[in-house]
This record gives C-alpha cells, structure tokens and sequence, in this order.
C-alpha cells in the first residue's frame, strides 16, 4: 500500500521529470519509475516522486520489462502511461527453455531460495537457482523453514550440508511457530538490499511475505485491481517495498527452472567449486564431460566435487546446446 519512492534515486527523478513540458506541472512529461508488478505485458510503475503506482504498456512488441527494472514513462493519462525507456540493468534474472524465455526480476543484490523440512523440496530446483544467481552475479542466501520438525531438521540439514560447504548460508527459521526470530533473522539479511524470494509451493513463501511485509494482502488485491488481471489474483510478480528499507520482489511458485541460455563457459564458472580447478585441466577447451586430464573429473573421482553438482553441470551445458536460435 505504502510505496515511498527510493530516496537514493529522487534526485535522478526530479532531473528527468518535465523533460518535454513546458508548463512544468511535472505530470506532463518524462517522468522515472520502477516495475513493481507485472501480469503478462501489464506492469504497474512506482513514481519515483512517491506518487501512486500507475498501470505502463510497453512501446514496441519485443521491449519486455522486469519487476524490479528502472524506467522512463510518459502518462497518457491520470492511470495510463507508457515506458520510453528501461534503463541499464545491473542484472537480470530470467529462465529460459528451448524457445522462449521468462522474467523473474531485475537490479537484485540478492537470491533467498526458501526450502523447508517438509514437503521435500527439489534439489534440481535449488541447484539450478544457485546456478542462475552466480551466473547473474546476485548473491544466494537458503532459508530453510519449519526447523521445528527435530526429524525433518536433520534429514534436510545433511541434504543441505554440501551447499554449506561451499560457503551458501543457510538460514534456518519456523516462520508459523517462530515468526518473531524469522523477522529478525531474514529481515536483517533483507535489510538494505534488493531481492528475490523463489520458493516451491509448500515452503512457506507467502506466509514469509505477510509476515514481513504487514499488509501485503491488501496490496496484493489492490496491486491486482490496478493490473486488470481479473481472478488470477496472486499470480504476478510482485515487489514490496521493506519496512526497514530495501525491497524484496517475490516471483509466484516455480516448478521448473531452464537455463538454456547460459553458454558453456558461464556455466562453469557458475560452479565455485569448479572455479579454482580450471586451469588445471589438460586442454584448454575441456568441455569436462569426458576429456582425458580433466581436473573437474579429477576432483568428482575423489569426492572433491559432489557428483550430483557435476550431474547438474552435464545436464545444463547438454540444455543450453538444445537451444533454438
Ligand atoms: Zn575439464
């Protein structure tokens, strides 16, 4: 409901508005934004200025926007503009299948995957997450949730206990039974910076949410109204604005995560504990599938590497060579 404008970014707002209005009534010209919902090809803008979210259509049939992304608008009238511009993205979070991609959010400092002890969550999910948060750049942070399940704790800690070790933090919380120290704990690690919340359904995702941001159901339903998305009421991307500042951008319940656009070469980066390794490798250009002198092999052999991350590897660059271009 509430939706200040960032203060960082007023200054750049107010520079930029009136561009183009010679009477300077500031509602007449180019006026900046961000994304803070979309539905298909309706997005809803937050005026910089802190006025009321208005609903923008993109200009041109390819330009697609992301919740999360900076824009320039021009209103068309009191509740419709349209974008002229996205701004430089710093990055840009979106998963991809043979023939089409899908956007999560974009600007994010960081990814909290949400887990929980039960149901049993995908691991294919979560290494693909982790994947794309590398290879964008956002730093991954695991919330593990319903912790006060002792024998669902410790199944899900030992699933968990290799991405630990790779440095991931894992935050355990029980938002239904504990929410005073899930507030404390995720809200501190939200505090300031912009992220993405993806979770399975079952997780506990949207109980987080209300329960960091109070009031988001109104939002929701009102944010939902203004998009004209009629009875699919919660499936949109959506970015709430932190009580303790920082934004937090929560994309409906994923099944699937393809990355079909990640080269080779950004794939294996994506693998820290791939990283240090690969200098080492015999040839220069080992795919690190079957090559002699593999340093990647090497590592998966001695149990350096987990073999189910080195299967995730093989599976994603097998992906990315599937694409339709
Ligand atoms: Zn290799």
């Amino acid at each position: 409901m509430t939706r200040p404008g960032k203060a960082s970014r007023a200054a750049g707002a107010r520079a930029s508005a009136g561009i183009g209005s010679a009477g300077g009534s500031g509602k007449t010209g180019i006026e900046q934004g961000c994304v803070i919902a979309s539905h298909g090809r309706h997005y809803l803008v937050a005026p910089t200025d802190g006025s009321v979210p208005i609903q923008c259509f993109p200009r041109g049939k390819r330009s697609e926007m992301a919740v999360g992304d900076q824009v320039t608008f021009e209103r068309q009238s009191a509740d419709q503009g349209v974008i002229v511009e996205i701004l430089t993205r710093r990055n840009l979070l979106f998963r991809s299948d043979q023939f089409k991609s899908k956007l999560f959010a974009a600007n994010l400092d960081q990814m909290v995957i949400m887990l929980a002890t039960e149901p049993w969550f995908s691991e294919d999910l979560l290494g693909r997450s982790l994947v794309a948060a590398e290879a964008s750049g956002i730093a991954p942070v695991i919330v593990l949730n319903k912790a006060d399940l002792p024998d669902a704790l410790a199944a899900a800690r030992e699933r968990l206990e290799p991405y630990a070790a790779l440095g991931y933090p894992v935050i355990e919380v029980s938002v239904k039974t504990r929410p005073d120290e899930a507030i404390a704990l995720i809200g501190e690690q939200l505090k300031e910076r912009s992220s993405v919340l993806l979770g399975q359904s079952g997780m506990g995702k949207s109980t987080l949410v209300n329960l960091l941001v109070p009031g988001a159901d109104v939002a929701t339903r009102e944010i939902s109204a203004a998009l004209n998305s009629g009875r699919h009421t919660t499936t949109f991307t959506r970015l709430y604005t932190l009580p303790d500042g920082g934004s937090l951008i929560d994309s409906p319940g994923f099944q699937e995560f393809g990355l079909h656009h990640l080269s080779e070469g950004m794939l294996e980066r994506a693998f820290p504990e791939f990283r240090p390794r690969l200098a080492d490798c015999k040839f220069y250009n080992c795919h690190h599938l079957h090559e002699p002198g593999c340093a990647i092999l090497e590592a998966v052999d001695k149990g350096e590497i987990a073999a189910s991350r080195h299967a995730l590897y093989a599976q994603l660059v097998h992906e990315s060579s599937q694409i339709v271009r």
